[in-house]
């Protein structure tokens, strides 16, 4: 009477429930398999951190007692197809139950559902144990809305969890959004904190993965390995976040700088994400630090809004809308990724930067995802298909249920605004309010038009002229169509050529 319980990369929680009393009739699985290192090419920081952090999770189980049966990526009864080889150990041990945790992304969900139905034996498939809501929370409150408002589903979220609330109907402060509060430019202080994480040498792991020809792009850092390897790491940079990072989160959330790669940014994402931190712990130590005067509540209002809201509300896009979300592309775009994606390497300051710290760390900060390269990605009008997968490789923190409606909504506006209610693009302008990458860069930000110009300018303009039909009627974007009918037919006509030079020669950019 054995019972198989499969645990996923993603689901990396020692404090489930699962692992409560130890059972000699159960047997946890854990896979590192090519079906989940090759559906996209991941950074290699990512591939490493998950291998080793699964590798980790299955040493403590074995040592409370639990048994456990590892496939490592190099095992010759490895068949790296997850079902494969659920199938082979269920024969194995003769598992008369097979019990999987919800898996977060789609693609799991429906191979692990249609291997479910195939078997004689019981299968069940059981909560997480981490998210604040269901997948189908945020669809049940936006029921037959073309548009879901974020703030609406905060604010909800805010008075269900009483969290920052007064009463039950009051935010504390008397206000429910510090947003504008919290867009500071940095110019050096307070100096961006020191990266004090703990480190491992992985270097035999990765010799591992690259012997199995595993395909990765970015640097590996395999022998001074930053990112956390198990929940008590993770709660370590937890602290270590709040006490000394989240009092300058708020001011400096939207600011970016030259060869600062973190700003004030809590890192915590990919433990997050991997469940071996609780999202609802988080927060908790958030609102205790402002509860204890630690830090304003802008910052701790802003921070929380991140996790308690974008977060939840994400998923619960996702789930409303797979499958098929990964199709939407309202504008046509198909322009390819330019070659840079992959090396970091153009002279536009802000993207080599962005691009170039995304490749060396598997991080970059949502502004940098969001009006640095979204922002140009959706004004050239590279394919977003194309920049979905290659969103869902780079970062560390990429799971296609966080990353998806990220890329596709948010950043893209490819869902014609299900997701946002107007696209997140500026021209040169933005980038230099919020950062130092104009100071030095190849092209001039004030220019539109002329060999130093910079791309983003001629690219903004055209983009709201190519696509006037589908936004003039955007009321957020009326100021935009004001300008453009104040242009001039050659004017219009001059902008549009340079950006079709730009777009036709990208890689040279
Ligand atoms: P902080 O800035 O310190 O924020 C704290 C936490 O808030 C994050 O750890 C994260 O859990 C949560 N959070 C903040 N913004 C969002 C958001 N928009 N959606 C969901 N959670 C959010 N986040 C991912 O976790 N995985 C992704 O693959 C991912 N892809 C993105 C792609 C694009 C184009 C954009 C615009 C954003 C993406 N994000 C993604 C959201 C956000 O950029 C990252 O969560 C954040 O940068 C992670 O760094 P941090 O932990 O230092 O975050």
């Amino acid at each position: 009477m054995t019972t198989l319980r499969l645990v996923l990369g993603d689901q990396l929680n020692p404090t489930h429930s699962w692992f409560s009393a130890v059972d000699s009739n159960v047997v946890y699985t854990l896979m590192e398999m090519r079906q989940e290192t090759d559906y996209v090419v991941h950074h290699a920081q990512k591939v490493l951190a998950i291998f080793a952090g699964m590798r980790d999770l299955a040493a403590l189980l074995e040592s409370q007692g639990h048994r456990v049966h590892y496939l490592r990526i190099d095992d010759p009864n490895n068949t790296q197809s997850l079902t494969l080889n659920l199938e082979k150990i269920i024969k194995h041990y003769k598992c008369t139950r097979f019990e999987y945790q919800q898996p977060d992304e789609w693609r799991l969900d429906a191979q692990l559902e249609t291997f479910a139905q195939k078997q004689k034996i019981d299968v069940e498939m059981c909560e997480s144990e981490h998210f604040y809501t269901t997948r189908h929370e945020a669809g049940t409150l936006f029921k037959g809305q073309k548009s879901w408002l974020m703030e609406r589903f905060y604010r909800q979220m805010r008075t269900k969890h009483h969290v920052l609330m007064l009463d039950a109907k009051r935010p504390v402060e008397g206000q429910w959004n510090f947003d504008h509060e919290n867009r500071k430019r940095w110019t050096g202080t307070p100096p961006e904190p020191k990266d004090q994480r703990a480190q491992h040498d992985h270097s035999a792991l990765w010799t591992v993965i690259e012997k199995a020809g595993v395909q990765t792009m970015g640097t590996p850092h395999a022998s001074e390995f930053a990112w956390p390897l198990n929940r008590q790491e993770a709660l370590a940079d937890l602290d270590r976040f709040i006490k000394h990072v989240l009092p300058n989160f708020g001011d400096f959330q939207d600011a970016m700088s030259t060869g600062h790669w973190r700003m004030f940014h809590s890192l915590l994402s990919f433990a997050l994400n991997t469940k071996m931190l609780k999202p609802q712990e988080v927060v908790s130590r958030a609102e205790q630090a402002w509860q204890a005067g630690k830090v304003s509540i802008a910052t701790a209002e802003g921070f929380i809004r991140q996790i308690l809201g974008w977060r939840e509300y994400i998923r619960g896009i996702y789930w409303h809308h797979m499958p098929g979300y990964d199709q939407h592309n309202t504008f046509q775009h198909s322009t390819p990724l330019p070659e840079w994606f992959w090396t970091g390497k153009t002279k536009m300051n802000c993207l080599s930067a962005s691009i170039g710290q995304s490749l060396e760390h598997a991080y970059g900060h949502h502004i940098q995802r969001l009006m640095v390269i979204g922002n140009f990605s959706l004004l050239a009008g590279l394919d977003p298909a194309a920049l979905h997968r290659w969103y869902l490789g780079i970062y560390i923190d990429a799971f296609e249920w966080v990353e998806l409606p990220n890329v596709i909504g948010m950043s893209q506006f490819a869902d014609d605004g299900l997701l946002a209610t107007k696209p997140y693009v500026s021209s040169a302008a933005y980038v230099d309010r919020m950062s130092d990458y104009c100071k030095g860069c190849h092209y001039d930000k004030k220019q539109r038009e002329g060999e130093r110009a910079c791309p983003y300018n001629a690219l903004y303009w055209d983009f709201f002229i190519r696509h006037e039909k589908k936004l003039s009627k955007n009321f957020r974007l009326g100021m935009v169509y004001r300008n453009i009918e104040k242009m001039d037919a050659s004017a219009i006509e001059s902008l549009q050529q340079k950006a079709s030079e730009i777009k036709a020669s990208l890689d040279s950019y």
